[in-house]
């Protein structure tokens, strides 16, 4: 993908707008860089709520830290995390990911070290961990730039920038990072308002375009008359 400094330019002013409706989301959820790579794992195929549940039990059963999950039986862990559904393939992805952090001395920060790219590759290695998950891993766990993409940010590309005819899960982050300055903090923002801008106007049954402050920036604003 070539770099268009038009696309640079839409996608740092769709950024500015984001912020300034939304304001900051603090993302991650939760109690730290371990918590997170858990919540990763649990989140997936379900919303937030039912992985919170999860994790609730597992930090409730002494069972939130790499050295535990490597010790528990994966049926015990299977019912813990029973309430973010996929519950027995959830139990051995985590059981995968606790084996793979031994290599980092258990410590999610150590992984800092690593060049992004690498981690990632690293990451999508462990059994269960595709590119969402690593993704989320790299940024919000580790801090690294990664940008991370959801179902959520395709469609809302997918408004914008209809002419794009993006495929696959890396066109779209290769859309955002060859277009962006490699900054974990603005990444990290930037998902979080889009999935905040999913769920408040642009994926509800029907898009709020009349209401959107990204309406002027989006082919399917301006075709609805909004900007
Ligand atoms: S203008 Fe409409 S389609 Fe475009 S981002 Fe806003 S709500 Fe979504």
């Amino acid at each position: 993908m070539r770099r268009s400094p038009r696309i640079a330019r839409l996608l740092a002013e769709v950024y500015e707008r984001l912020l300034a409706h939304y304001g900051p989301q603090g993302w991650w959820p939760g109690d730290g860089p371990f918590e997170t790579v858990v919540g990763a794992i649990l989140t997936q195929n379900t919303a937030w709520t039912n992985a919170a549940r999860a994790i609730q039990n597992l930090k409730a059963a002494g069972a939130m830290s790499p050295a535990a999950l490597r010790a528990a039986s994966e049926s015990d862990l299977a019912e813990l995390v029973r309430p973010s559904g996929y519950f027995n393939a959830k139990a051995r992805k985590l059981k995968a990911m606790a084996d793979y952090l031994e290599r980092y001395g258990d410590d999610v920060a150590a992984m800092g070290g690593k060049d992004v790219r690498a981690l990632r590759s690293e990451l999508l290695a462990v059994h269960g961990v595709g590119p969402e998950t690593a993704d989320d891993i790299a940024l919000y766990a580790v801090g690294l730039p990664s940008f991370v993409i959801d179902v959520y940010t395709q469609r809302i590309v997918d408004r914008m920038l209809p002419r794009r005819r993006l495929r696959g899960y890396d066109a779209y982050q290769e859309l955002f990072e060859r277009h962006l300055p490699r900054d974990a903090a603005m990444f990290n923002e930037y998902h979080a308002l889009l999935d905040a801008h999913a769920k408040e106007v642009c994926l509800k049954r029907e898009p709020r375009c009349g209401s959107c402050v990204l309406a002027g920036l989006c082919a399917t604003g301006r075709r609805a008359g909004g900007g």
